[in-house]
């Protein structure tokens, strides 16, 4: 055997067993990859094919068996770089219809065809002979119709498939350029080798593609075992990982930190490339200085999470997601501060009164109606108060409105500093107020009654008019222990016996 010719069959060869093994590799983790490992698969089955044919057919010792090495090889051949074009495309996040697949697939399919059935029409080799003068297994081969229109084809997917690679590179994080540039090589690599074939600058009788198709290999190979391709998102689903406003990390199926977008990193600055490889629970204390809350396990999960980011704290929406394709697990972090604000506002705008931070009345009755059915169960007794600001009227026309607000926030201030927490104490109306008080009776009721009355009459307000001082008027009424008693009966009662405070002259307190 020529010397030269045991360098090209071992060229090819290699070619064939590393696409091979790729074609395998993928095949048997093909479930921890996404959809395009499949194109993949197929695209590296159709160059194994072309590589081994074309090496037997290097190894033929007559034209026949030329002939049909050649004919073998066209079962990978022409669809080997639409394979490859079709990988791309789903690498790159483009949809590929079933329809538009079954069409681009006629034409490889035709090349094959022409080319097993050459003898009888000559349309794809016009001649197809042992080489004269190099002898076999060297071809002296004439090119007829079809094979410019396979040639074409095969070329334009190549070619398309370089550059649509290359147009996404602007757009690609840095992490992913070498994957792509990788991926982007790999088409190259054959490409320009078969535009050097075509032009004629190789050694004739010989096709140098399949020689140089083991580089592709071992780039994709390289792809594959450093940058993860396939495991990971395509570029375009990629861009829009980093574009959008939720944080998101990515667990691998040990919840190993594999990968996290730009929103995360800015909630969490700690996180780093250095932590990939690094299990979850052992990263979560780095990035917010607190053990992780919960196991983490593969399942859909929600929660508060508050963190402190550039010195401010921050309410995360945390919620887990498990990936069902790829084993893994999802975390993904949406800021709910605002929306916490938000809500915490319109509770307070619910439940409090603007003016004084008390509660409101619709807050009282709904706490109290709560304090009022407890108490009756277990027979304790429970009390409430009204106060009335007396003459509050006079203070408002003789200071203006504003020193009234004034005096009614000092009311409410004087009275909650003597009030213990289990007192339930709200503005009521305009310039009333009421107190609830369960386990407490009527004399108790009276006695802190007696104690904040006082305090407001001998507490008068500094203001910019001076010195301004109220009184205040209070009804108590402990709720009788019969079943019709309503907490209403109760309000009513200390209602009445305010209204007699009120006709006894004022700054004083009545029981009802
Ligand atoms: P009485 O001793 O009989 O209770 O006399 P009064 O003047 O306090 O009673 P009246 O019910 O006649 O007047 C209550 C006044 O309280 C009328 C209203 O303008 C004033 N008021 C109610 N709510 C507010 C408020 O939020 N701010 C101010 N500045 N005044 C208020
Ligand atoms: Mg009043
Ligand atoms: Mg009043």
């Amino acid at each position: 055997m020529h010397s030269p010719l045991t360098a090209f069959i071992t060229l090819v060869c290699t070619s064939g067993v590393l696409n091979l093994y790729l074609c395998f590799y993928v095949f048997k983790k093909r479930h921890n990859y996404r959809d395009i490992a499949n194109y993949f698969i197929l695209y590296t089955a159709s160059i194994t094919v072309y590589c081994f044919a074309y090496a037997f057919g290097l190894m033929a010792t007559s034209l026949w068996e030329m002939k049909f090495w050649t004919a073998v090889q066209y079962v990978g051949l022409p669809f080997s770089p639409l394979l490859g074009l079709l990988f791309v495309m789903k690498y790159l996040g483009m949809k590929i219809t079933k329809k538009s697949l079954v069409a681009l697939l006629i034409l490889p399919f035709m090349s094959f065809l022409m080319v097993a059935t050459n003898d009888f029409h000559h349309l794809h080799y016009r001649i197809f002979e042992i080489d004269p003068v190099l002898g076999v297994p060297y071809v002296h081969q004439e090119i007829g119709v079809w094979y410019m229109i396979h040639g074409i084809f095969t070329f334009a997917c190549m070619f398309v498939a370089f550059l649509l690679v290359l147009s996404r590179w602007k757009e690609t994080s840095r992490v992913y350029r070498s994957q792509l540039f990788a991926v982007m090589c790999g088409q190259l690599v054959p490409m320009v080798t078969a535009f050097v074939y075509l032009t004629g600058f190789t050694p004739s009788g010989i096709d140098p593609v399949p020689m140089v198709l083991w580089l592709s290999s071992l780039l994709y190979l390289w792809a594959i075992n450093s940058s993860r391709l396939f495991t990971l998102m395509p570029i375009a689903k990629d861009a829009i990982f980093h574009s959008i406003n939720d944080g998101v990390i990515v667990l691998d199926e040990s919840f190993r930190l594999i990968e996290f977008n730009q929103a995360v990193k800015k909630m969490l600055p700690k996180l780093s490339k250095n932590l990939f490889g690094v299990e979850f629970k052992q990263v979560w204390p780095i990035l917010s200085g607190a053990p992780l809350p919960s196991k983490i396990e593969p399942v859909d999960f929600q929660r508060e999470v508050l963190l402190t980011v550039d010195d401010a704290r921050r309410t995360y929406q945390v919620r887990t997601a498990p990936l069902q394709q790829a084993k893994g697990l999802l975390i993904i972090f949406t800021d709910i501060t605002e929306i916490k604000r938000l809500q915490l506002r319109l509770e307070n705008l619910a439940y409090y009164d603007e003016l004084t931070q008390l509660y409101n009345r619709r807050a009282f009755f709904q706490k109290c109606e709560e304090a009022f059915s407890e108490a009756k169960n277990n027979a304790l007794p429970l009390t409430v108060i009204l106060m009335d600001v007396d003459f509050f009227k006079n203070v408002n026309d003789t200071y203006g409105h504003h020193i009234g607000d004034q005096l009614l926030i000092h009311v409410a201030k004087i009275c909650q500093d003597q009030l213990q927490e289990n007192i339930l104490f709200a503005r009521y109306g305009g310039e009333e107020f009421v107190l609830g008080m369960a386990g407490k009776n009527a004399r108790e009721g009276w006695e802190l009654a007696e104690q904040l009355r006082t305090s407001v009459e001998t507490h008068a307000l500094q203001t910019t008019e001076g010195m301004v001082s109220v009184t205040l008027s209070c009804g108590v009424a402990e709720a009788e222990k019969v079943p019709e008693e309503t907490l209403n009966l109760v309000l009513n009662k200390a209602d009445k016996a305010l209204y007699a405070a009120k006709g006894e002259g004022r700054n004083q307190v009545k029981i009802y």
